[in-house]
C-alpha cells in the first residue's frame, strides 16, 4: 500500500547516494582489500614493528623488486605497510615508504597521517622524507638498530 510513498523513496535514494559516496574514494581499487585490517604483531613494540618492515623488504626481494620495506604506525598500531614496488609496479616513485604512506591513507581514508611514525628498513630518500613531511608524519625510524631520524623535513622544497 504505502511501499512507494515519497518518504520510502527518499530513503532509497539516500541509501543509494551513500553507497556512491562510499565507492567514490576507492576508484577501481577493491574496497575490501583496501579496508582489510593490518595484522598486528604480538607482542607489539618498536622491534616487532621494524620486523614487519623487514618482512616487507623480504617480500620485495622475493617479488624481484628493490630490497626495501616500510611500515606506518599510529598509536602503536600498524596502519600501513608495503614493499618497494618500483620494478613490479613499473613506478620509479613506488619506494616502500611512499607505498606504505599510500597504504595507510587508503586504509584510514584520510589525507593526513598526523601523529604517525614511519618505520623503514633504510634511511628514507629525500622524495620519501618530503612525502612523509607532507603527510604530517611526526617521526622516522630506520634500520635494525631502530635509528631515530626525528621528524621528516621538507627536503624537496616547492618552487
Ligand atoms: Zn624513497
Amino acid at each position: 500500500m504505502a511501499s512507494s510513498s515519497p518518504l520510502s523513496r527518499r530513503r532509497m535514494l539516500a541509501s543509494a547516494a551513500s553507497c556512491g559516496v562510499a565507492f567514490a574514494g576507492g576508484g577501481h581499487l577493491a574496497p575490501a582489500v583496501a579496508a582489510a585490517a593490518v595484522v598486528q604483531p604480538d607482542p607489539a613494540g618498536p622491534a616487532a614493528i621494524m620486523d614487519r618492515a623487514f618482512a616487507m623488504k623480504r617480500r620485495a626481494e622475493a617479488e624481484g623488486d628493490q630490497p626495501y620495506g616500510a611500515v606506518v604506525v599510529l598509536d602503536g598500531r600498524i596502519v600501513g605497510e608495503a614493499p618497494s614496488a618500483v620494478v613490479t609496479g613499473r613506478d620509479p616513485t613506488a619506494h616502500a615508504e611512499m607505498q606504505a604512506i599510500r597504504d595507510a591513507v587508503r586504509r584510514l581514508r584520510a589525507a593526513s597521517l598526523a601523529g604517525a611514525e614511519l618505520y623503514s628498513t633504510s634511511r628514507p630518500c629525500p622524495m620519501c622524507e618530503t612525502a612523509a613531511f607532507r603527510a604530517a608524519i611526526r617521526r622516522m625510524v630506520h634500520g635494525t638498530a631502530l635509528t631515530d631520524a626525528g621528524p621528516p623535513r621538507p627536503v624537496i622544497s616547492a618552487p
